[in-house]
This record gives C-alpha cells, sequence and structure tokens, in this order.
C-alpha cells in the first residue's frame, strides 16, 4: 500500500475521532500498525498494543479478525500473525468496527469502558455514564 494513502487513511480516522470528542467521546489514540508480510502470512508485531489501548482481550479481538478475514488467525510471542497478505487498512477499519460495536458506550459514545461476563453474556459497563448493556456475540 502507498504511504501517503495510508496517510490519508489516519487521518480520515483522526478526524472521525476528533468529531466524536464533540459528542463527549473520550478519544483513543491508535498505534500505527506495525506490519510485516512473511510469505503467505501477515505478521502484526504491536497487535497486543492495539489490544491494550482499546482495553479488550486480544484473544477475543483476534477471534473477531478471524471471523471478519474468514482466515485462521493466532498469537505467537505477542505478535498476530494472519493467514494471507493484508493490507494496516484492512485492520484499522476493521479495529473501527470492533470499537463501535464492542468499546464505544451505547449510551454516551464514551470510550472508557469495560466487559462483564456474567454466565455466558457479556456486558458493557461504562464509566463514564454508568451505563450498562448487554454485547451481543462473543468477541469482548
Ligand atoms: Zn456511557
Amino acid at each position: 500500500m502507498e504511504q501517503s494513502a495510508y496517510e490519508n487513511l489516519l487521518k480520515r480516522l483522526k478526524n472521525k475521532t476528533i468529531n466524536q470528542d464533540k459528542k463527549s467521546m473520550s478519544r483513543i489514540e491508535m498505534p500505527t500498525p506495525d506490519i510485516v508480510w512473511v510469505g503467505n502470512k501477515t505478521i502484526f508485531r504491536n497487535f497486543t498494543d492495539f489490544a491494550k489501548v482499546m482495553r479488550r482481550d486480544p484473544e477475543k479481538i483476534l477471534l473477531y479478525l478471524a471471523k471478519e478475514f474468514g482466515s485462521a488467525t493466532y498469537i505467537a510471542n505477542e505478535k498476530g500473525i494472519f493467514v494471507g497478505k493484508k493490507d494496516p487498512s484492512k485492520f484499522m477499519a476493521l479495529f473501527e468496527r470492533y470499537m463501535k460495536d464492542y468499546v464505544v458506550c451505547p449510551a454516551c459514545s464514551s470510550t472508557d469502558t469495560n466487559i462483564e461476563r456474567v454466565n455466558r453474556l457479556s456486558y458493557i459497563i461504562c464509566e463514564a455514564c454508568g451505563a450498562k448493556l448487554a454485547l451481543k456475540g462473543i468477541f469482548a
């Protein structure tokens, strides 16, 4: 991928975050994806950093990406390994979608949220507004 296209994407993501700030959304600074392609595998070297800033279980995020990519994924030495050649922009787009579904509070749009598991259900707990809402799926 061209560097300029990637920079545009980052800019777009950033603008979006700034717009959301106006709606009292706290901002998550996404790291820059550190990705190398080896053979037909994509090695995402700082994958767990993304899990950290989103405050979600890397294994769950991996599960989500596996579903979206429709291919095998695993974590080795804190790196995400993906079968096939994946562009950084693809990861960023999926992280954005993941955030919307599993990180951002549906009530107040804050990203200061935690996950609470009760039996087999997952709830998103918002530290900003106190909302507790059931989440669909197994990805948080
Ligand atoms: Zn909230």
